[in-house]
């Protein structure tokens, strides 16, 4: 009976391949992330082509475990959203984000545009609108001033729900964005049923590696497209001058990338705000 129990351990042991127990440890110290305060938000400053002006940033979340280290979000943002626990981080990182954005409107003088991430799951919850609403409420952020990030498979998961809790939060006057654009399924007329501002062009197809022409020329005809049907064009992961000079060739409208800057913590990001010129 000793043989078999050992057997049967070894077995499951070997059944459960180290990314299981990883994602299982994770899960576990998920779970506790938020009461013990390890998450923290970075924000990548986004610019006006136009102008090279900052007008805004995206929120980032960070985590930082006393014993994991840094996870990234690209592998526990999928987890969380797995395990349910996505609905109270979402919900932490509009307040702290609408919050610390309202302290450098206060501070500087100056509106500056907020972007958070929305998870597919926060969208399919009836009360994401209202949640929307008392944040703003709470932390006096005006409404115009938001932008919430949707990724394209968020929205054609379930285009009824979305289509409607879209409508909702266009009511309060906030600004919506397809994230990724042009990694999913990327059919503008699909994206027309939605009621869009936005569509945030993905860093692998900004930096399209097939000759610079080819490239100018299709991020041109891009742009082209979302303009006539009304869509700013935002253009992610820009890391070099010749990317951003066909940025600016093409008209898209504005852009974020280490080019720029780094996504930043907040106190980094008051000090590059006040460095910038005054406007
Ligand atoms: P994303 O929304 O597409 O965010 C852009 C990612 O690209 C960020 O990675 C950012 O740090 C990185 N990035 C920005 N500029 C450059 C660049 O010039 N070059 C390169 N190589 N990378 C650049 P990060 O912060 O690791 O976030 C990864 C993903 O995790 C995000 O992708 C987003 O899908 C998700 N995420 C992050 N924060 C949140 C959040 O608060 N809520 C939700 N639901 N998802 C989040
Ligand atoms: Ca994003
Ligand atoms: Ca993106
Ligand atoms: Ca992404």
């Amino acid at each position: 009976a000793k043989a078999a129990g050992r057997n049967g351990y070894r077995f499951f042991e070997a059944e459960m391949s180290v990314e299981a127990k990883t994602r299982m440890a994770l899960e576990h110290a998920l779970r506790r992330a938020l009461e013990r305060g390890e998450f923290e938000l970075h924000y990548q400053p986004r610019l006006d082509l136009k102008t090279m002006a900052i007008v805004g940033m995206e929120a980032l979340i960070r985590w930082n475990h006393p014993q994991l280290g840094r996870v990234s979000p690209l592998q526990f943002i999928p987890i969380a959203e797995e395990r349910g626990l996505i609905e109270a981080i979402g919900q932490w990182v509009l307040e702290e984000a609408c919050t610390q954005t309202r302290r450098l409107m206060d501070k500087f003088g100056r509106s500056l545009r907020l972007s958070v991430n929305l998870s597919a799951r926060q969208l399919r919850s009836a009360d994401l609108p209202q949640q929307v609403a008392a944040c703003l409420n709470k932390t006096g952020l005006p409404a115009h001033l938001l932008e919430l990030e949707l990724t394209e498979s968020a929205l054609i998961e379930d285009m009824e729900i979305s289509t409607a809790v879209l409508k909702e939060l266009k009511t309060l006057g906030i600004s919506l964005s397809v994230d990724d654009f042009g990694t999913g399924y990327s059919a503008l007329a699909y994206l027309r049923r939605f009621p869009l501002d936005t569509l945030k062009l993905d860093r692998s197809f900004v930096n399209q590696e097939n000759g610079e022409i080819d490239s100018l020329k299709f991020i041109k005809a891009f742009v082209d497209l979302a303009h006539a049907l009304n869509l700013s064009v935002v253009a992610e992961g820009v890391e070099t001058k010749e990317t951003l000079q066909c940025l600016r060739e093409a008209s898209c409208d504005e852009a974020q990338g280490y080019l720029f800057a780094r996504p930043l913590p907040f106190n980094a990001l008051e000090e590059f705000l006040s460095r910038l010129p005054a406007h």
